[in-house]
């Protein structure tokens, strides 16, 4: 089991960023996302812990999917019930408000899909083209068989086209297009929702123009499919390394990992493997012991100079 511990921080080090990537585009909230990876590794320690089915990075990943919409879903709940309450219900432990991340537009194409297809198929097309899960790992997420999910899957990505058509005609609010730059003035359509996306697909299936502008760039699944993982901020990471040691999953010695083969799955395929190393978590407490000893030592320097200086006045 000690082993298996240690293969834990493992997959914790390698699948940390695909995981907290899945969470924050749904969530789109820094603290959220990182209490909902920490609460997807705590899943996944006790799993290991019960001998439970071997973990699977796709399994990681969809655990994190269904986290944070449930996490979306509660949210919502309780603001329509409590319309008048001071609405914060972020657990104490992991405080990331403070953590900015910035949303390139690469990133930014991820938020549009949501906004017009639901983050419920645009989290599921994302399992899919960014992170490679086929059809039949899917078959839960799609609510059908495994014989039933591919052409589910397929109509999907149909309307995943359309949208990132949408999307980049619509042009951050301003079309190339003169008629859609029109349409768009006049809608006022400055914000890319789902209301947006259907004018602008309307428009673009019968402009010549913007037709031949779209098939001009990537075919859209491939703008889509290399939206890179977003690296999470070394800030969240420590927080949540803390939050899962609190929780009772301990971190293994130093040097523990480096003497274990790793274990088929848990690194990201495509992914480098870059030497074992324990996840840095820094002692907070030694931050504050090396101001003291600093504190104690110019304490002693400035007494001994007194001294000094109050022996050379005697003396003369
Ligand atoms: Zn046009």
């Amino acid at each position: 089991m000690e082993g298996g511990k240690n293969q834990f921080w493992r997959w914790y080090r390698n699948w940390f960023d695909r995981v907290h990537d899945v969470a924050f585009h749904i969530v789109r909230d820094p603290s959220i996302s990182a209490e909902v990876t920490r609460d997807v590794f705590i899943d996944a320690w006790h799993d290991l812990d019960r001998g439970a089915d071997e973990m699977t990075g796709g399994r990681l990943l969809r655990n994190a999917r269904t986290r944070a919409l449930n996490r979306l879903t509660y949210d919502r709940r309780d603001r329509k019930n409590h319309p008048d309450a001071a609405f914060d219900r972020r657990t104490p432990g992991i405080d990331a408000s403070n953590v900015r991340i910035d949303l390139d537009r690469r990133h930014r194409v991820l938020l549009a899909v949501s906004s017009t297809l639901g983050n419920r198929d645009a989290s599921i097309l994302s399992l899919h083209l960014r992170d490679g899960l086929d059809a039949t790992e899917l078959a839960d997420e799609l609510g059908v068989s495994c014989d039933d999910a591919p052409p589910v899957l397929a109509r999907l990505r149909t309307g995943l086209n359309d949208a990132i058509a949408a999307w980049t005609c619509w042009n951050d609010g301003a079309p190339v297009c003169p008629g859609l730059r029109n349409l768009v003035e006049r809608g006022r359509m400055s914000d890319f929702d789902r209301a947006t996306a259907k004018a602008v697909i309307t428009h673009v299936h019968w402009c010549d123009a913007c037709t031949a502008q779209h098939r001009r760039g990537a075919p859209p699944e491939e703008v889509y499919a290399g939206v890179p993982v977003l690296i999470a901020p070394e800030t969240l990471r420590h927080d949540v390394t803390i939050a899962l040691e609190r929780s009772g999953i301990l971190i293994p010695a130093a040097g523990a990992l480096a003497d274990e083969a790793p274990i088929a799955g848990s690194s990201p395929p495509g992914a480098s493997t870059p030497e074992p190393e324990l996840p840095v978590v820094a002692d907070r407490s030694s931050g504050r012991r090396t101001q003291q000893t600093v504190l104690a030592v110019g304490l002693a320097s400035l007494l001994l100079a007194l001294l000094f200086i109050a022996l050379r006045v005697g003396l003369g």
